[in-house]
């Protein structure tokens, strides 16, 4: 799994910085989280081939998670895409562009599908089978969601020394794959668990931006393996946090702990910070490890 930051800070686009956008790699998928202004230029500053994005997950509709929506939509037409583009977003946003592109008369060559969001608790909105997309129902001034991928468990692995060993046939390795117990070439039952080996644990990725300090996301990012969690303030502006229903850094670092992350990344900055020491601290005073996210960043995990 492969996480690339495109932009990290709230409110406006600055000359070092973008609002909130990121692409994320998952078994062979490439995955838009968010669309800020400049996010297409970010993509070509990272070489992300524009015909790889299939699938486009919009947290709310404050400009700086959906203004550059339109722009690369637009783009897409421009060069003359032809796959379909999914885009995940609450009510409202397929509207907004389709208005965008009737008034501009600029209507796609390509299929643009709108899977519009309105629930209010976590519902899976995408699935094959290898990866699950759910919902992350968030505390903000507007209706948001952030985002949880997982990966589904794989299949067992062969131990195939011991597979050679039992004597079992080959036709029998899928169904050993899958789990199952199945006879060796004397018609004897050989255990699965004394030639397989477990997969790899599934990984997970939980988004969250934007969010007031939310214990109600606790049962559905538990154990993810990273959190991405916004964090627009430090201690000293907390009293901003919960009329703009944002979160600190110790905030974002307190649902980490409780809910059990593997690894927490900060972002979501307010444009008021140009040194963002404070946050890494303040945090970990907390939770560790913390990263903090910054515009080009990778994160491999
Ligand atoms: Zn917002």
């Amino acid at each position: 799994m492969k996480l690339t930051i495109l932009g990290c800070y709230s409110a406006t686009p600055q000359l070092h910085t973008n609002p909130t956008a990121q692409i994320f790699e998952i078994k062979n998928h490439t995955f838009l989280i968010d669309c800020g202004e400049g996010t297409q230029v970010e993509l070509r500053r990272h070489k992300v081939k524009f015909g790889k994005i299939k699938h486009i997950f919009i947290s709310h509709l404050h400009g700086d998670h959906c203004f550059g929506l339109a722009g690369l939509i637009s783009t897409f037409r421009l060069l003359t895409r032809e796959a379909d583009l999914h885009i995940y977003a609450p009510k409202g946003l397929k509207e907004v562009i389709t208005l965008q592109m009737k008034l501009s008369q600029s209507w796609t060559n390509y299929k643009l599908i709108f899977h519009e969001l309105s629930s209010t608790t976590s519902e899976l909105i995408y699935e094959d089978d290898k990866v699950e997309v759910h919902t992350i129902p968030l505390d903000h001034r507007i209706y948001t969601n952030g985002f949880l991928f997982k990966e589904k468990p794989g299949e067992r692995k062969l131990d195939i020394n011991a597979v050679l060993n039992a004597d079992i046939d080959v036709a029998y390795y899928r169904k050993l794959k899958q789990g199952a117990d199945v006879p060796n070439n004397n018609g004897t039952i050989v255990k699965n668990e004394t030639v397989t080996r477990d997969p790899q644990p599934p990984k997970s990725y939980a988004f969250c931006s934007d969010t007031a300090y939310n214990e109600a996301m606790l049962p559905i990012i538990k154990d993810v393996d990273v959190l991405y969690h916004e964090s627009t303030f430090i201690d000293k502006h907390e009293d901003l946090a919960l009329p703009t229903k944002h979160s600190t850094a110790k905030q974002a670092a307190t649902i980490a702990k409780k809910a059990n992350v593997k690894q927490l990344i900060l972002g979501h900055y307010s444009t008021r910070y140009d040194d963002l020491t404070a946050f890494k601290t303040e945090a970990e005073t907390i939770f560790k490890p913390v990263e903090l996210a910054k515009d080009g960043k990778v994160f491999d995990f």
